[in-house]
């Protein structure tokens, strides 16, 4: 007899309950339907095709993912599962290789990772179309344009898809826009697919947006929060990606950098290192993390402003996959839009409709990065969906249309009337809004500066005006006799520079880059709020005394890193759980989640039946290592320092 979903469930990933949607995509792959799941990262995406596979109906899952480097990760959990997993890609090694032909030729293999490009070499398809029951393709939003990391051979892939008619194709993404939604659907030919649109609010993640004051300082601020623990810390430009690695080395932070322009043998090694947990950090441009798995990543600090939303979710969504807290910082300053700007249209002519996306991109990060406004709000609003998430989303939301609202990029949000999120910056009263009249008193200060400066002045000699600072130059001016000279004085130099950067973003001041310095200049919009027309808002971070008052919401309960209270044998474990995932050359988030070890801490389990009611403890895994485990837990001598015996991967 065949077991249900929920038994498989439980038995080969040791989960009582499916997550949002995974049961509908799994049912729908079942039934031979097309389908597109969009479930934020960390939502279980992988499991919607990973169960399929693991019906033993001699079917083959086809999963096309883009990213080589990690796809031997993923096999090596599935087989944890207990499934037949390969990997096909062009950094198979020959003997694998022959291996896992094998393997599919024989019709063993249940679960087939292929890189697009493997797939569209068009050679393995003898192997494979009579058996494929399923063609997944993940991080699918690497077809459209609209979005991000657009992936040209993603766009081919129909031609191949085309050729198992029989097979359910399913498309899945974490991130993705209804106009990216519309894209995918279109361009991997999904015929009347179920849209399985998950909400996309990461509510385990504490968001904050600052003013960039002192990047080092504020990168180092989180980052020793957070010793010994993994985070990522995103800069812009390769030197900047140096310079704050250098600084987090200085204070003691196991840190790599990791870009574009270092060998490729360096940039695979940080990320091998990071992985397996040899590395807490990793400094990186974007080149970094696409489909990064691992799942203890504690925080996720933007060192510059990332270059749209789309971004921004995909790159912050990397902290806290295991469902455990973690929170995501951005440092935001309106010349990082610049530099993006420049950057984008350095070597091309961006066709019009290009450009006019980039800068709505550019705007939208920008008040996001800005406005005073619920930072869980903003991000759920831009994915077209309401916070806080309605109590019965889950049915609902299987039809788009049901819960999503035309998503309205130009209008700026109302401040939050509610109790709010409690797990960002606005919310945890970090950072508040200035009451309306009290914004626009302020805009008219800073916008008159810029005006009587006349454009002739960068945004520093504006500051130095609002602040009453005198120099040669201001002096030589006159500009001291001004009547808005030090009108801003008591403000501080921050508050001016945010408000300025604040102004920007909303189209009352902009960077002017004709001549050879970037000039700030007052906007037609700017002259019109002067003269009443329009409204503003702005937002100043409270100080520092009054900060960290209010516990957040996702942090309730727990430690700053929702560690057990047996912090030592968590540790324990931890390393425990480092030397068997090195003996078997995987990373240790394959063995066991953190969770599994901070429950394992707490339960101090005595048995294999203690060990089997803990989430995430397939019979497979308890099998391979509930033994050694609870010897590590009861410390027996001897296990720490012998050699596990654990399964070679390469081979099942
Ligand atoms: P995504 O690809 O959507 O980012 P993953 O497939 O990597 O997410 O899964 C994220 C985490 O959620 C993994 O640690 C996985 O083991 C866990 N997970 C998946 N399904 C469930 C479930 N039904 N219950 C509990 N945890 C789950
Ligand atoms: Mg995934």
């Amino acid at each position: 007899m065949q077991l249900k979903l929920e038994e498989i469930l439980k038995k080969q990933w040791g989960f009582d309950t499916f997550k949002p949607l995974q049961k509908e995509a799994v049912e729908a792959a079942l039934a031979g339907r097309d389908s597109l799941v969009v479930l934020p990262t960390g939502g279980g995406k992988s499991l919607c095709y990973q169960l399929p596979a693991a019906m033993g109906n001699k079917g083959l899952v086809l999963v096309v993912s883009p990213l080589i480097a990690l796809m031997d990760d993923q096999v090596a959990a599935a087989r944890e599962a207990g499934l037949m997993a390969d990997a096909m890609h062009s950094n198979l090694a020959a003997s694998q290789r022959g291996d896992t032909h094998w393997r599919l030729s024989e019709g063993i293999t249940e679960l087939l990772y292929v890189s697009p490009e493997r797939l569209l070499a068009g050679d393995l398809l003898q192997y494979i179309s009579g058996r494929v029951v399923l063609a997944a393709v993940d991080e699918a939003h690497c077809v459209s344009h609209w979005g991000h990391e657009f992936r040209p051979e993603y766009r081919r892939l129909t031609e191949v898809l085309d050729q198992f008619p029989k097979a359910a194709r399913m498309a899945l993404t974490a991130t993705a826009t209804p106009e990216v939604q519309k894209d995918i659907c279109a361009q991997l030919g999904l015929r009347s697919p179920l849209r399985l649109i998950g909400h996309p609010d990461r509510s385990n993640l504490v968001y904050r947006a600052l003013p960039r004051r002192d990047q080092l300082a504020q990168v180092l601020e989180i980052a020793c929060r957070y010793a010994g623990q993994g985070g990522i810390v995103y800069a812009q430009t390769r030197k900047d990606v140096e310079r704050i690695a250098e600084g987090l080395k200085k204070e003691g932070i196991s840190c790599a950098p990791y870009h574009a322009g270092l060998s490729a043998g360096d940039r695979l090694r940080a990320q091998d290192d990071f992985v397996n947990e040899r590395l807490d950090v990793i400094v990186a441009t974007i080149a970094f993390g696409m489909g990064i798995d691992r799942s203890n990543v504690r925080y996720i600090a933007h060192a510059n402003t990332p270059r749209s939303v789309e971004h921004y979710q995909q790159e912050s969504g990397r902290a806290g996959r295991d469902g455990l807290p973690a929170e995501c910082l951005l440092l935001f300053a309106a010349s990082d839009l610049a530099l993006h700007r420049y950057l984008a249209k350095k070597d091309v002519n961006l066709p019009p409709e290009r450009e006019r996306a980039l800068e709505r991109q550019l705007r939208e990060i920008g008040r996001y990065a800005v406005s005073p406004v619920c930072r869980h709000r903003l991000l759920t609003e831009h994915f077209g969906a309401l916070y806080p998430p309605v109590e019965t989303a889950v049915e609902e939301c299987v039809f788009e249309e049901a819960f999503c609202k035309d998503a309205d990029v130009d209008s700026y949000p109302e401040p939050d009337q509610t109790e709010g999120c409690g797990a960002c910056d606005v919310c945890l009263g970090e950072t508040k809004g200035l009451p309306d009249d009290e914004a626009l008193l302020t805009a008219k200060k800073v916008l008159s500066a810029a005006w009587r400066a006349e454009g002739r002045y960068g945004t520093g000699y504006v500051v130095n005006l609002l602040l009453g600072r005198v120099n040669d130059r201001m002096t030589d001016n006159g500009h001291d006799k001004l009547q808005v000279f030090g009108l801003l004085k008591d403000s501080g130099e921050a508050a001016v520079r945010s408000w300025i950067d604040q102004l920007i973003v909303q189209d009352f001041l902009e960077v002017t880059e004709e001549g050879e310095y970037p000039l700030l200049r007052i906007t037609e919009a700017g002259r019109g709020l002067c003269n009443g027309r329009g409204a503003v808002r702005l937002g100043m971070p409270v100080p520092p005394k009054v900060k960290g008052k209010k516990k957040s919401k996702a942090l309730k309960g727990k430690s700053a890193c929702g560690l057990p209270a047996d912090e030592e044998l968590f540790e324990r474990l931890r390393a425990f759980r480092r030397a068997l995932a090195d003996k078997a050359g995987i990373p240790p988030y394959v063995v066991f989640h953190d969770s599994v070890l901070i429950e394992m801490a707490s339960l101090k389990p005595k048995t294999l039946d203690d060990l089997r009611g803990i989430k995430g403890m397939g019979e497979k895994k308890l099998e391979r290592y509930g033994q050694r485990f609870l010897d590590a837990i009861a410390g027996r001598p001897g296990e720490m320092v012998k050699p596990p015996d654990v399964p070679d991967h390469t081979k099942i």
